[in-house]
């Protein structure tokens, strides 16, 4: 049997509308889960959203609703903008689904039969933005750095999970690579939060009502955090599907911003051993970026609406513009000033001219089909491996290097001047061959990326009769 790849980006909030943020880390999650589809590999590919928590119950009470139909609506939202950039993922997980609930009853009351959830009372401040205790030595100014509001101050009976008694195995199983944080480099920061006082956490709030009741001790509910990463095991069936959960589980990537390291990478392997469940293979943690220069925000309204970007650019042009920008596990900034300008030079020219001049001397000069079978003259020969290392703006810098290379081949070749003298044939139906092969591997190539355009390549090639076609992209 084939190999498994499954594939998780975080559970979304549903108080965010869908933003390219949200886009940028669920398109770099397609791409691989494409990729590995391309391959072979059976893949399980898990989006969906995080709708629980103190914060959720207040923007749905603000926006007169009840926390559901809330929930619902911001969750549909989310479903609907990754379709409308042709994500390809096999399931969407709710953190309300009753699957969902079931699962984290039964991971929950296992650890506290295993004794490893205790009760106690927590006294401490508390940002509801965050959704987290935060420790006076974190404020500014008495404020959340993240939030800038005053936390609450709160004292409260909770449950605890003993996180320091798995402390030492998570750090061994990061140290030896079981669990591997990605890329280099972000190893070195989560091995330093161990030195940090890495406390017992929290698995319950006692005042807040919207959330999964513990199942031994129904008048508190699930922390959020908690509830959220046992999605990652909910989807496939850890608590009503024993079969299909043993046949994917453990990820073989976890893709997300690197805010949310600690979680994924300290807490989150604790709570597996502490069930007794395999680690995530792979935790690989993307960087954060600017707009143009400036911090993405409500305040600055320079958030940008991932179906604005596809009303204007096409969602292969969408897609391919956020890959491109800087490399993805490093910080960088998102030029959508430039947009519009990259997408003539690069889509509209670059490919799509190189497209329609091979479609178009094929069916000029050859009676529209392909006249030899030869190999591409330029080899791809690293895109797989970029791919594989998540290094996208490289793959597709050798992808777009190969095309203007083939432009380049055209001009050089002149093959309207060779299909004018008859003692050319020959050397004309080389090249024309050739490009048709290489734009055969290109579209093969492209296809993670960009899967209609790999498609309407392909196809067109494919005709028994070879056509021109509509521009692959319309200048804008
Ligand atoms: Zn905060």
């Amino acid at each position: 049997m084939s190999k498994k790849f499954y594939i998780t980006t975080p559970i979304y909030y549903v108080n965010d509308k869908p933003h390219i943020g949200h886009a940028y880390t669920t398109i770099a999650a397609d791409v691989l889960a494409r990729y590995y589809r391309q391959k072979n590999y059976r893949v399980y590919f898990v989006t969906g959203t995080d709708e629980h928590g103190a914060k959720v119950a207040q923007s749905a009470n603000a926006a007169g609703m009840e926390p559901k139909a809330f929930c619902d609506q911001n969750s549909a939202l989310f479903k609907e903008t990754f379709k409308a950039l042709n994500i390809s993922n096999d399931y969407f997980i709710r953190t309300t689904d009753e699957r969902h609930r079931v699962g984290v009853v039964k991971f929950l009351s296992k650890l506290h039969s295993n004794g490893d959830i205790y009760e106690g009372t927590y006294e401490g401040l508390y940002c509801v933005g965050c959704e987290r205790f935060i420790k006076e030595k974190e404020l500014v100014d008495g404020l959340c750095p993240d939030h800038k509001k005053a936390p609450e101050k709160v004292s409260e009976r909770n449950y605890f999970f003993k996180l320091s008694k798995y402390l030492p195995a998570v750090r061994k199983l990061i140290e030896d690579g079981t669990i591997k944080i990605l890329p280099h480099g972000r190893e070195k920061e989560v091995l330093g939060l161990f030195k940090q006082d890495l406390e017992d956490f929290s698995v319950s709030r006692e005042n807040v009502q919207w959330g999964i009741p513990l199942p031994f001790d129904e008048k508190q509910k699930t922390y959020v955090w908690v509830d959220a990463l046992l999605n990652y095991i909910t989807a496939i069936g850890y608590g009503d599907n024993d079969a299909f959960f043993e046949a994917w589980w453990p990820a073989d990537v976890h893709v997300m911003a690197r805010d949310i390291l600690k979680f994924h990478c300290v807490y989150w392997p604790a709570l597996l051993l502490a069930a007794g469940l395999p680690v995530p293979k792979v935790v690989y943690l993307h960087g954060f970026f600017t707009l143009d220069g400036k911090k993405m925000s409500k305040t600055l309204g320079n958030v940008i609406d991932p179906n604005d970007l596809v009303k204007k650019f096409g969602i292969d042009a969408t897609r391919y513009l956020l890959l491109t920008q800087f490399p993805f596990g490093q910080d960088g900034d998102i030029k959508e000033s430039l947009f519009a300008e990259k997408y003539n030079a690069d889509l509209a020219n670059n490919l799509g001219n190189l497209v329609s001049r091979v479609l178009n001397m094929i069916e000029k000069y050859c009676g529209g089909t392909v006249p030899k079978d030869v190999v591409s003259p330029i080899p791809l020969a690293h895109v797989g491996d970029y791919i594989e290392l998540l290094q996208f703006d490289r793959a597709l810098k050798e992808l777009w290097e190969a095309v203007m290379k083939a432009n380049q081949i055209i001009d050089e070749a002149e093959p309207w001047k060779l299909a004018k003298d008859p003692g050319k044939r020959e050397q004309l139906e080389t090249v024309l061959s050739q490009l048709a092969a290489l734009l055969l591997e290109f579209a093969a190539a492209i296809e993670p990326f960009m899967p209609e355009t790999a498609d309407i390549i392909i196809g067109s090639l494919n005709e028994a009769r070879i056509t021109k076609g509509d521009p692959l992209f319309k200048r804008v």
